[in-house]
């Protein structure tokens, strides 16, 4: 089935409708739901077979300060707060109107979903800030994340969504944020985690049995689950395999699409606009050799989004005279990844989002030192990892711990105990030995090197101490540690053989540089004027983070807020523009803990 909806429309050669839709992410569904939701006739086109893009991936956290959310824990944040981060954190790329927009309509459009749709969220009383001690930086009340969702309630439409990625479930199934991570490490030493875990894994796998798939929607693959179930009680359609080839432009601006449907190539034409969604760049060779410095031939970088999402919507603005902003510091947020083998032979990315902060885990270059505090943010870690690589043949480094942490913890892919790690040791994903100077060895690192950084970082590790990075001495290092562990959640000695190591490259979530947007989300030209009829949300228009990764959420906060944005630009609905100006330099912050 190419198309779905309770009044899915004829494929024709012409089809008329007042909002087009490219992409089925959280931005371009958030735009089709607000455009819907104020009276307009929308249709939604998807390239892939199935719906939600890297959103359906994604553990679907979204950072949004100054929500109804955050008030409702107690947390008030100082007015101004949150644009002085924002300010501190973008340097040289603060771009205030579109900042001023986020901040005024992100809070406005979750009241929007959450009062008007299922789209539900929850907020946990910490989860600071990425760089919390910076001005501004918060210790909660910023990052939410998207509420479990039951499959079910999508009918039969459940067998389009994409389902998450395997290298992040266990058993084919996504494990929820925070408690639910926290009852999985501990089912064997607590009698209600057991049981809690039982029921999970009993659900999940009769729901595999009748369903094919979990139903126990989390994460990136419930807000898309939520998103499709509103974008369903709208009746908006939702064609599949239907990529949009060209943009259409008549008189003074786009006048629609040329979208490829069930075999033909179908005219769509979109009275108020069409609102670009496509998910960034990925997968573009041809503009990673452009703007990764690290991946000169394009091939030297690894993502974990689809591989549908090529750059569609970059290239069909540029076609009709939009710019894309390549001069963002990092044109992507980065990741440090594995490479993973699969069962069935292909392989997966990995993305190492929280191990690098666990005790008893360090990283090295190949020469066998450590460059960096590994508790860090993934998008910072990638940053140190480059300018430690510099001058080297390639960019990597090796993630190492000893036994206690592996199977505590787990590393990358490998699950900790009980699960087994044969299998990963037999792939060569998972190396290991007796010893550090045999795992050097194995690595080819130098092993006295090795065994010297390893003797030095251990020294003061036994008493809670990193000296040489400073790993868990801030906010964020100690929120992704083990909250066991005092008196520093981040650090052990790595001292209990035998030891592991996993090889790490630079991979990325989703991409930075974009397309040239005003705060109205109206793609301008490179006169700076808004083309008529053309919109661009989420990774398709360039960050307004000045390629920093401020907190959990970055992108899909601005993505869902900004789609709400188009969504009432094109239905010409008044927006929260332009906003009170704040002078962030006559505020009062509240440093993160
Ligand atoms: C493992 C992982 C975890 C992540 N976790 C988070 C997180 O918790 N919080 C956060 O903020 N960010 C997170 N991210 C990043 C986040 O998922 C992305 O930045 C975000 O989903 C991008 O949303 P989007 O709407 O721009 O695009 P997408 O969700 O990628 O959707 C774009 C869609 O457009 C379609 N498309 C492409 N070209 C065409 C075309 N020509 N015609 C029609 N359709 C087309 C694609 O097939 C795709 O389905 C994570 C990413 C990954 C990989």
């Amino acid at each position: 089935m190419a198309a779905f909806s309770d009044r899915a429309p004829m494929a024709s050669k012409e089809h008329v409708v007042d909002v087009l839709v490219v992409g089925t992410g959280a931005s371009g569904m958030s735009a089709a739901i607000t455009a819907a939701h104020h009276g307009c006739d929308v249709l939604v086109v998807e390239k892939e077979a199935r719906f939600g893009g890297t959103t359906a991936r994604s553990g679907g956290w979204l950072w949004i300060p100054g929500t109804r959310l955050a008030t409702e824990q107690g947390i008030h944040e100082p007015v101004g707060a949150a644009k002085a981060y924002l300010r501190h954190e973008t340097t040289t790329h603060f771009n205030e109107k579109r900042v001023d927009a986020f901040l005024a309509n992100g809070p406005e459009a979750i009241d929007f979903f959450t009062r008007n749709t299922c789209v539900q969220f929850d907020m946990p009383a910490v989860f600071p800030d990425y760089h919390a001690e910076a001005p501004g930086g918060q210790s909660g009340g910023r990052s939410m994340v998207t509420r479990p969702f039951d499959g079910q309630e999508l009918k039969d439409r459940i067998k389009y969504l994409s389902p998450p990625l395997p290298e992040l479930t266990v058993f084919g199934m996504m494990l929820g944020s925070g408690p639910e991570i926290r009852h999985f490490m501990r089912a064997f030493k607590s009698a209600s985690s057991f049981i809690y875990v039982a029921k999970r894994l009993t659900r999940h796998f009769l729901d595999v049995l009748r369903h094919g798939r979990g139903m126990a929607l989390t994460n990136g693959n419930a807000l898309v689950g939520r998103l499709s179930k509103a974008a369903m009680d709208r009746n908006i359609p939702i064609w599949l395999s239907s990529p949009v080839r060209k943009l259409v432009t008549e008189h003074d601006g786009v006048a629609g699409a040329l979208v490829e449907h069930e075999g033909q190539s179908v005219m769509v034409r979109a009275r108020r606009g069409v609102v670009l969604a496509c998910g960034g760049f990925p997968h573009d060779i041809e503009r990673r050799k452009q703007l990764f410095p690290h991946a000169p031939t394009g091939q030297e970088h690894f993502s974990p989004s689809p591989i549908s999402n090529t750059g569609d919507g970059l290239r069909l603005a540029e076609a009709v005279g939009a710019c894309v902003d390549g001069t963002i510091p990092h044109a992507a947020a980065w990741v440090p990844a594995s490479i993973t083998a699969r069962k069935d032979g292909t392989h997966g990315v990995m993305p190492h989002f929280i191990d690098r902060a666990k005790p008893g885990v360090i990283a090295v270059t190949s020469k066998g030192k450590r460059f960096t505090n590994e508790g860090n943010s993934y998008h910072d870690f990638v940053q140190a990892m480059v300018k430690a690589c510099e001058g080297e043949r390639e960019t990597a480094a090796w993630l190492l711990c000893d036994h206690k942490a592996l199977r505590a913890y787990g590393l990358g892919c490998v699950a900790p105990a009980p699960l087994p790690i044969g299998r990963h040791l037999r792939s060569g994903y998972l190396k290991r030995a007796p010893s550090v100077a045999e795992l050097a060895r194995l690595i080819d690192v130098d092993p006295t090197t090795l065994e010297d950084t390893i003797s030095r970082f251990n020294a003061s590790a036994r008493s809670g101490d990193d000296p040489e990075f400073g790993k868990g001495s801030k906010a964020y290092n100690r929120y992704q540690g083990d909250a066991q562990l005092q008196p520093n959640p981040c650090v052990a000695p790595l001292a209990q053989a035998p030891y592991y190591a996993i090889r790490l490259v630079i991979g990325d979530i989703g991409t930075f540089c974009g397309l040239v947007t005003d705060e109205r989300t109206q793609v301008l030209d490179a006169q700076g004027r808004p083309i008529k009829g053309l919109y661009a949300v989420g990774n398709d228009a360039a960050s307004i983070m000045g390629g920093n990764y401020p907190g959990a959420g970055i992108t899909l906060g601005p993505a869902l807020t900004f789609g709400y944005v188009a969504g009432k630009q094109v239905a010409k609905v008044e927006l929260q523009i332009p906003v009170k100006q704040i002078q962030p330099e006559a505020v009062v912050v509240e440093r993160g803990a």
